[in-house]
């Protein structure tokens, strides 16, 4: 079976128990999840949440970029949600490569100016999901969010702790 296949046998298979048609846009439980787009991160089964409860954005590293931020702008201001959730995660792909490498092999391989694309690697997971947190509270577009919090998800054990 191709992966086209596939995926609209899946889709087929969702469907037929489907129930989630008459939720509202708004989520119910007013939050936003900012996270990585790493393959192993199933967000909302390791959070618990169904659907409808909130809204999941996500880039690679989990990062607060303009994009995120207008995300979650829109997610605040228009669709009422208060609390924001970063969860960035060990052995992420963006902590293995700086983001001068990355440009450079981009700008040569594909002989092409890579340089004004920032990646948003990083070093220090802590200090990375911290910044993130400083990046939110300083939009002041967002100076209504009534938490922000930061976590680490751990691939190996399936498990969230807090970044203080
Ligand atoms: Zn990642």
């Amino acid at each position: 079976m191709s992966d086209i296949e596939s995926i609209i046998l899946g889709n087929e298979k969702y469907a037929e128990n489907f129930t989630s048609g008459n939720l509202p846009p708004h989520p119910s439980k007013k939050i936003a999840v900012l996270t990585c787009m790493d393959a192993r991160i199933s967000i909302k089964e390791v959070l618990g949440l169904k659907v409808g409860e909130a809204h999941i954005i996500r880039n690679a590293g989990g990062i607060v970029t303009d994009d995120a931020l207008r995300s979650l702008i829109v997610s605040h201001e228009l669709l009422g949600t208060e609390k924001i959730f970063i969860i960035n995660h060990t052995e992420c792909g963006m902590a293995t490569f700086k983001d001068e490498d990355l440009q450079r092999r981009l700008s040569e391989k594909y002989k092409s100016d890579a340089t004004d694309i920032k990646f948003h690697s990083f070093g220090d997971i802590e200090e990375n999901v911290r910044n993130q947190i400083k990046k939110i509270r300083s939009s002041p577009f967002l100076s209504n969010i009534t938490s922000v919090n930061g976590f680490i998800y751990d691939i190996r054990t399936g498990k969230i702790r807090e970044v203080q």
